[in-house]
């Protein structure tokens, strides 16, 4: 019987799609062991799609990335930032 691969080194593969129906980005990733070829799972993730979010296919095997081009939508610096602004008003009002 071969010995257990520690899983040592890993190749990933992204695949970006632009959804030009609906004018949305998206990015599959799946990453797999190079010495064994075994597939890795993405956890966490709740099954499906979401062109908001991040969603893993039924097998675990490819996350599923919502993507835009910076500035598009706010970043979670961004958000932050509106959430201090937005204390700071309440603070004041
Ligand atoms: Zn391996």
């Amino acid at each position: 019987m071969a010995e257990r691969c520690p899983h040592m080194n890993f190749s990933a593969n992204v695949q970006v799609a632009r959804l030009e129906d609906i004018g949305r980005f998206a990015a599959d990733v799946r990453i797999h062991c190079t010495e064994c070829g075994l597939p890795f799972q993405f956890l966490g993730l709740e099954p499906g799609l979401d062109l908001q979010g991040a969603r893993v296919s039924v097998d675990g095997l490819e996350a599923r990335l919502a993507i835009c081009p910076q500035g598009e939508e706010p970043s979670p610096m961004d958000n932050i930032m509106i959430k201090i602004g937005a204390a700071g008003v309440k603070r004041h009002g």
